[in-house]
């Protein structure tokens, strides 16, 4: 069954695509943590980190988030952060970084 991640890429569930190219596809998040939190998902369904592929879509992830920061305008920094397992509060089990942004972030997060 396809996670709820890849009914987003389908178009199948409505959401603010931001930006997408051949290996993955980012959106707005539902429920903002900062001014700027959009997900970054690969096209390719891995439940998470502990799932990782050697090679696959998930290894364009840290260029679309370079390329997001840059057209929302995150010249002052951001973060990114991926949620692997129930210790971090991983939700949904198909592979996302949380892209965060235009707010001072504090260290060390939650
Ligand atoms: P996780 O907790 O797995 O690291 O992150 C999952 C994220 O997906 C959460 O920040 C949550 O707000 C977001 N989310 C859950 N359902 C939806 C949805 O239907 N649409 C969008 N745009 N974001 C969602």
């Amino acid at each position: 069954m396809a996670t709820l991640f890849t009914k987003i890429i389908n178009r199948e569930i409505p959401a603010e695509i931001v930006y997408e190219d051949e290996h993955v596809v980012a959106f707005r998040d539902i429920d903002p943590k900062a001014p700027v939190h959009i997900l970054i998902v690969p096209r390719q369904e891995v439940s998470g980190l502990a799932a990782l592929p050697e090679l696959g879509d998930h290894t364009r992830i840290l260029n679309a988030a370079k390329t997001i920061a840059e057209q929302e305008g995150l010249s002052g920094g951001y973060r990114l952060v991926i949620n692997q397992g129930p210790d971090a509060g991983q939700s949904v089990d198909h592979l996302h970084a949380h892209l965060l942004g235009g707010r001072t972030l504090t260290w060390p997060p939650g």
